[in-house]
């Protein structure tokens, strides 16, 4: 097996990178300090940081002199962040998984949080769903992701991107790709290519759905089946004649129907499904 290469911590103890943890740390100062100049973090903005590792983006969220809240599930990372961070009285950290953080702990008086992250890889798209669901407490999110993650996250109607992810994604929020970072940017170096997003909840939803769970599922089972027109993928979940009065044309592939599209399936089944009971 590949031997992972050690870091060193500004306190110069040796980390070796875990891969279980996504660990794939920035050392590029200049692409450090353009997403900071990206996120330009004022004083009275509420930050929170996702999977701050050695520090490399924290040093100067917390110069800015904003509460920043960090989350982190390596041990060792987050007392070595204890450590560095202590005259920081802005500082807070958690040693826990963001998987199971409950966002609404951070809230103060209802003030929208912005959250920063190089996101581990391998939990991205758990970790967005987890985030989409405190979207009315989120003024914006930058992110590290994978690239072809963020041109999931961005794609539209007709691109060979446009997916589950997409959609669910622009349900709740904006999202804008605003540049690449090559994998020679991190140790260790990953072997995707990386970009930086910002994605941005709506104040109020453009389409909003009768019941979110179920346009989950209309959503899910349309592109369980991506080769499949709408009429032949939906059988399993509503009746044609249902499917039929809307104003929907049902011998699409799931990638040519918009999110409108799937929103009036998905409100024309959870009435279905109220009348049946
Ligand atoms: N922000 C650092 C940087 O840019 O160099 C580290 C980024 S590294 C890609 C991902 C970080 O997320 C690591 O520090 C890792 O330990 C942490 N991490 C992994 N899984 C996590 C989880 N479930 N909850 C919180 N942090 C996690």
């Amino acid at each position: 097996m590949a031997q992972r290469k050690a870091v060193t911590l500004s306190t110069g103890t040796e980390h070796r990178a875990r891969k279980r943890f996504g660990q794939n740390f920035l050392h590029d100062q200049h692409i450090i300090d353009r997403i900071i100049r990206e996120v330009a973090p004022k004083k009275d903005d509420h930050l929170l940081e996702i999977g701050p590792g050695q520090g490399a983006l924290t040093e100067q969220l917390a110069e800015s002199g904003a509460r920043l809240d960090l989350i982190e599930l390596d041990r060792d990372l987050a007392e070595h962040l204890c450590k560095q961070f202590r005259d920081h009285s802005n500082v807070h950290i958690h040693q826990q998984d963001v998987l199971k953080f409950d966002l609404k702990q951070l809230i103060v008086a209802d003030k929208p949080i912005r959250i920063i992250g190089n996101l581990p890889y391998n939990i991205s798209t758990p970790v967005l769903f987890h985030l989409l669901k405190y979207y009315k407490n989120i003024k914006d999110m930058s992110f590290m992701l994978q690239l072809e993650v963020v041109e999931r996250l961005s794609a539209g109607v007709g691109d060979k991107n446009y997916g589950r992810l997409s959609l669910m994604l622009q349900y709740f929020c904006e999202a804008e790709k605003l540049f690449n970072v090559p994998a020679q940017a991190f140790t260790p170096q990953p072997k995707v290519n990386s970009a930086i997003v910002r994605i941005t909840p709506h104040l109020k939803l453009p389409v909003p759905a009768r019941d979110v769970d179920c346009l989950k599922i209309v959503v899910r089972t349309a592109f369980n089946q991506r080769r499949k027109t709408l009429k032949n993928s939906m059988k399993t979940l509503i009746s044609k004649e249902v499917l039929d009065a809307l104003d929907i044309n049902i011998r699409l592939r799931p990638e040519n129907l918009s999110l409108t599209d799937y929103v009036k399936i998905s409100d024309a089944l959870s009435e279905a499904e109220l009348g049946s009971l």
